[in-house]
């Protein structure tokens, strides 16, 4: 596309010959909420700044930021207050610049911010200090107070690109790499983040047809009782790429989540598991309960208690011989509704497990309301046991739940040493290497499902 005319007369509005189609269109160059440049007079201005730049031996840069929280600030304060408070970030961050130097809401809730005459690529500290003053503040709404978190990227002409739209990009996968809420950090690209965004984007697009490649699979690894004995199987998902080889679930399932790409595949792992589950039923083995672990995104959908009640049907697997996986975080969004499709489940006969206990935020006026049947112990909180004994912190965690009426697990159990503390501080199940790696269904039919203990453990001191 190539700029035919400057700005029309009150509104802003950009004329654009499209040589592919040979049409002449019209695009806006003002954001309607916020009135500040958008995207496109962004883009085409930036451009412009380069070029300028590059004569004068400048270093224009890009800040780009994104608003952190604001799906949940429309869910629950309503859009006109999300449309408020956006109006006042765009506020905050003109009041921020230096002359010569714009800012534009890309799209949502991301705005960037155009460095244009800097002489010292290190002058980016300053400046961008500036703006982390400005959005550090709390802003006011509905008479509340409230810290929006931001994560920033920054990307510097010409090390980390030559044009306006590589800029942007390599600015974007820097903010991406910001941890979110850590108010204090503006991340500068570098070619390591740009690597992982490839990777990232490559597994992304491969993981599309992935499930229909039958690239997944599912492993299991044994639960077991205080004696050794089977007492259930984690259902673990691993991907067999064709290039990459065995990928592991904390590698993709972010990304998964991110792509939106978990719903699916989190259906397909849950059909997969009850069916799995019934076929050892049929040919015979004692039934065994399998845990399936649900990620936030497919947790928070609507249609989630009756995925699962038509997986159930579908497959023919009484529930109780079904447990769900979820963590602190995924129940603390929205705890009401949590508490309520829990209750759902829990009326089907599902069992719930909170997974990776102790790494989250709950607090235990909300342990005591969701309607739970387990917590598994963090498997950090085991490298700490190096003697007999469990550390104060866990054994508060078993006594705790046992109060509350719920099991324990303990994960990544992998040494009699730990096994013995655990044991001694009456934890109610274990998992771990100690008995068994995650294991293919055949391996899990022919062994573990046949076997009466899965550990020689002697008895409890
Ligand atoms: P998780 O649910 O906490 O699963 C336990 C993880 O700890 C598994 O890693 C398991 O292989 C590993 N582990 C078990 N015992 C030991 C041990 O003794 N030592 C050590 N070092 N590690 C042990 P994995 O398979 O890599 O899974 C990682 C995480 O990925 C899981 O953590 C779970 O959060 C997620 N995940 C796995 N499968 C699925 C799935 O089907 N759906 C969803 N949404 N998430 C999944
Ligand atoms: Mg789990
Ligand atoms: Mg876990």
């Amino acid at each position: 596309m190539r700029t035919l005319f400057g700005p029309h007369r009150g509104a802003r509005f950009q004329s654009l010959f499209d040589a592919a189609s040979g049409t002449l269109a019209c695009y806006p160059q003002d954001d309607a909420l916020t009135g500040l440049p958008n995207r496109f007079a962004f883009e085409e201005r930036f451009a412009r700044a380069i070029a300028r730049a590059h004569w004068r031996g400048w270093f224009p840069a890009v800040v780009l930021i994104n608003i952190g929280h604001f799906r949940r600030i429309n869910a629950t304060l309503g859009h006109a207050m999300g449309d408020n408070l956006l109006r006042q970030v765009a506020r905050r961050l003109s009041g921020s610049l230096e002359p010569n130097d714009f800012v534009a809401r890309m799209s949502g809730s991301e705005f960037a911010l155009a460095l244009c005459r800097l002489e010292d690529p290190r002058d980016t500290a300053w400046k961008t200090g500036l703006v982390l003053d400005a959005l550090n503040k709390p802003f006011e709404v509905d008479d509340q107070q409230l810290y929006l978190p931001a994560c920033m990227g920054l990307s510097v002409y010409p090390e980390d690109g030559l044009d306006a739209e590589t800029l942007l990009r390599h600015a974007g996968a820097a903010a991406f790499r910001a941890a979110p809420g850590c108010r204090q950090q503006v991340v500068r690209f570098t070619r390591a983040i740009g690597e992982a965004a490839r990777t990232r984007l490559s597994l992304e697009t491969d993981m599309r047809r992935a499930l229909e490649g039958h690239e997944f699979r599912l492993l299991y690894q044994p639960q077991v009782d205080p004696e050794g004995r089977l007492a259930g199987l984690e259902a673990l998902l691993e991907w067999n790429h064709p290039r990459r080889g065995r990928i592991a679930p904390a590698e993709f399932i972010p990304i998964a989540e991110e792509s939106g790409m978990i719903v699916p595949i989190g259906a397909w792992v849950l059909g997969e598991a009850c069916r799995q589950n019934v076929e050892w039923q049929d040919t015979g083995h004692a039934p065994v309960r399998i845990s399936v672990n649900v990620s936030a995104v497919e947790f928070a959908r609507p249609d989630f208690v009756h995925m699962v009640t038509g997986t159930l049907s579908d497959t023919g697997l009484n529930p109780k011989w079904l447990a769900l996986e979820v963590t602190e975080s995924t129940l603390m969004r929205d705890v009401e509704e949590s508490v309520r499709r829990m209750t759902k489940l829990r009326g089907l006969g599902v069992r719930i497990a909170i997974d990776d206990f102790g790494t989250g935020y709950s607090s235990l006026a909300y342990l005591r309301r969701f309607p739970l049947d387990a917590l598994k112990i963090d498997r950090s909180f085991l490298l700490d046991v190096t003697s007999g004994t469990v550390t104060p912190l866990v054994e508060t965690v078993i006594r705790l739940a046992h109060g509350l009426g719920l099991r324990v697990v303990a994960e990544g159990v992998e040494n009699e040493r730990q096994l013995g503390a655990l044991r001694r501080a009456g934890c109610d199940l274990l998992q771990g290497h100690l008995f068994g790696q995650s294991l293919p269904p055949s391996t899990v039919a022919n062994s573990v499902l046949c076997q009466d203990r899965l550990a020689a453990m002697a008895p409890v001191n």
